[in-house]
């Protein structure tokens, strides 16, 4: 694979744009930070004219592909009448009531830009309505990068997490950060319902909120233990403690109503991005009426310049009515092609004495390299041989496949049996490389 284009982008880049990539996470990609030429539904291009099936799908929004048609047209349509206004339209009233009839938890919305945005309001709102402080999240989950919760990620400096989690203490995921800012939170490991019960039975009166991914897709897309999220809706139930779910990644992507829908579990506020507008700037807040409504009486302020703007709105539109179709077939689609990769890549590794797991709950799924049985807990997800994926992930380039170099994978709904047929033979290439 020539790579020469990219890297020299690369060094003019690091001339003018700290780091060189717009998001830290992107520095990681070997052999270099590929720069895109272009895409077209499943497939992406290279400044070198490399062509890939794209897995990494711009780290989850692109649910839809590569300049889906629909998506194009909607958005611009929307541009010709203004981009955004500072003014209400009629696109923000549609998406929102869209939402409200297509999301189990939300009796109303507001938008904002990015998930780390929509953690932040939905953080601001638990506090504002329980009047406590506290929030407890969970080690191996990825809330975004404010400072408030940036702390226990994989990508951070693995010997401060274990400092942290041995301690019981959340620690700073980045230089720069408020050494105070994560004074509030209570970090606890995942899936271990005992824990949890005493820690909210014991600290109840200072606790606004529990925050989680109803699935841990950022470390292992392990899933709940079964009970696990009934306990815990259960018990902050109980306790008047705020439950969210951030379905950042989970939204849309399991299934219009995202995972609460798939559990049949129903949060007070679960925060989206990601797949909501297939790759346009758009996150947003959901949740029940007495929360937020918190802010039409004023008692929370939620802002934004560009939030709700017509074009992000008339992608998500677009997005929603695309997925929407035909009974769900975008999500039978998409489960049969992650179910046939998944599988596809489980026999190819006993086949070829590979070592590994695929944790596949829907149409994203992770791959990882390890002698354990199962990967069922951040702990075990932490014993993975990380750095034999990266140099997989590197020899899946080669031939053709673009992966996220930490072993998740996105699959779209335009994704095909072509796609998964050429992948698995790569796959099979790469393990018969290496055995
Ligand atoms: N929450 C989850 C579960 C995520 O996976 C992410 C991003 O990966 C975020 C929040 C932050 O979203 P954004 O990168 O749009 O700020």
């Amino acid at each position: 694979m020539k790579t020469d284009r990219s890297r020299q982008m690369l060094a003019e880049a690091n001339q003018y744009l700290a780091g060189g990539v717009a998001s830290s996470l992107r520095a990681a990609m070997k052999p270099t930070p590929l720069y895109a030429a272009g895409g077209k539904g499943a497939r992406v291009y290279d400044v070198d004219g490399n062509e890939y099936i794209d897995y990494l799908l711009a780290y989850g929004p692109l649910i839809l592909g590569h300049s889906h048609p629909l998506l194009n047209e909607k958005v611009y349509q929307a541009m010709q009448k203004g981009y955004t206004f500072g003014l209400q339209h009629e696109g923000e009233i549609a998406l929102a009531k869209r939402l409200t009839e297509i999301l189990p938890c939300a009796d109303k919305v507001v938008f904002s830009g990015s998930g780390t945005e929509a953690v932040m309001m939905a953080l601001r709102l638990a506090r504002a309505y329980t009047g406590r402080q506290k929030v407890v999240r969970f080690h191996g989950h990825y809330h975004g990068w404010s400072d408030a919760i940036f702390t226990s990620f994989p990508s951070a400096d693995m010997k401060s997490q274990a400092a942290g989690s041995a301690a019981g203490e959340a620690v700073p995921g980045t230089g720069g950060q408020s050494v105070n800012s994560l004074e509030d939170v209570i970090l606890l490991p995942w899936n271990e319902p005992d824990v949890l019960e005493r820690t909210l039975t014991e600290r109840r009166e200072e606790i606004a909120a529990v925050i989680t991914e109803p699935i841990m897709c950022n470390s292992g897309c392990i899933s709940p233990r079964e009970g696990y999220l009934e306990a815990m809706r259960k018990l902050t139930e109980q306790y008047g403690i705020v439950l969210i779910f951030d379905e950042v990644i989970t939204g849309f992507r399991l299934g219009l109503g995202g995972a609460h829908e798939r559990f049949g579990i129903t949060p007070d506020l679960m925060t989206m991005g990601k797949a909501l507008a297939g790759g346009i700037a758009l996150s947003a807040v959901a949740g029940k009426n007495e929360i937020m409504n918190l802010v039409a009486e004023g008692r929370v302020d939620h802002l934004g310049t560009l939030n709700g703007n017509t074009v992000s709105t008339a992608a998500a539109m677009a997005v929603l009515d695309e997925l929407g179709r035909d009974n769900g077939a975008a999500y039978r689609q998409m489960e049969r092609i992650a179910g046939q990769l998944a599988e596809g890549i489980r026999s190819l590794m006993k086949k070829y004495n590979v070592n590994g797991v695929v944790n596949q709950p829907g149409p994203v799924f992770h791959m990882m390299f390890t002698d354990q049985q199962e990967v069922a807990h951040f702990d075990q997800f932490g014993r993975r041989d990380a750095a034999k994926y990266g140099l997989f992930a590197e020899l899946m380039l080669d031939e053709g496949i673009l992966l996220r170099p930490n072993g998740l994978w996105y699959v779209s709904a335009v994704h095909g049996d072509k796609e998964a047929e050429e992948t698995l033979k790569a796959v099979e290439n790469v393990f018969a490389k290496r055995p």
